[in-house]
């Protein structure tokens, strides 16, 4: 039986982790849309693209790539042609041009289409990202929309990063989650909003597990 949760949200507000570890406990697939816009952009870069300045190029690349998901591991790895860019998709430098590049028409025409392919070939699934209840699955059977105070959010990535072994400058992080969440909301088309008919979640207050418990609970219900 068919069921697509989606889930949407600002960066930051603990999507990707959520909705992870939402599809694990409804044995479902998992579906990181971030990852695609992520995996062209370090694509684009590779190729000396300025994604700013040279969108047609970004376009034309998108076009003619093969992005892709291995479903066969978990998390799933996100492959450009034969590529594996999977390690690089949280790169520094990835991260502050992937706006520019979501930004792009021809790029959401092709993701878009990739993404409801996926979909297709996998209806049950938690699939995560900015359009995904709004625009690439309209007739989900359950809608989310994360949020969390930018403060909040910001101390997250910080932390993430630290987690890593990285140097983490929260100050830094949190100009640049509000730049990307400016960017992302006033983007021409595909803008970041809550669908209607989503269930809007803030999860400032709330450690990672509530929140999973929480949003179970809801598609269970
Ligand atoms: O979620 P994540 O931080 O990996 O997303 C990276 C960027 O990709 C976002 O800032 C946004 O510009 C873009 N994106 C998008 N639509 C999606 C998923 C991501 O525009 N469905």
């Amino acid at each position: 039986q068919r069921l697509i949760v989606t889930l949407d949200g600002p960066a930051g507000s603990g999507k990707s982790t959520v909705a992870r570890m939402l599809a694990d406990r409804l044995g479902v697939e998992f579906l990181d849309t971030g990852a695609m816009y992520r995996g062209l952009t370090a694509k684009a870069l590779d190729r000396g693209i300025n994604p700013a300045e040279e969108g047609y190029a970004v376009v034309g690349l998108a076009r003619n790539c093969d992005i892709r998901f291995d479903f066969g591991h978990s998390p799933p790895r996100l492959f450009i042609g034969s590529q594996d860019m999977t390690e690089r998709l949280r790169d520094q430098h990835v991260t502050a041009h992937v706006s520019d590049v979501a930004a792009l028409a021809g790029v959401r025409q092709v993701l878009v289409d990739a993404q409801r392919k996926v979909g297709a070939e996998h209806p049950r699934l938690v699939t995560e990202g900015r359009d995904q209840g709004s625009v690439v699955f309209p007739n989900a059977d359950v809608k989310f929309y994360l949020d969390a105070r930018a403060a909040v959010r910001a101390q997250r990535r910080a932390d993430q990063i630290r987690a890593s072994g990285r140097h983490a400058d929260l100050e830094a992080i949190r100009d640049a989650i509000v730049a990307r969440d400016h960017k992302d909301s006033t983007r021409a088309d595909g803008p970041l909003i809550c669908p209607e008919d989503a269930q809007r979640i803030d999860t400032s207050e709330m450690t990672l597990d509530e929140v999973v418990d929480l949003l179970e609970r809801r598609v269970r219900e």
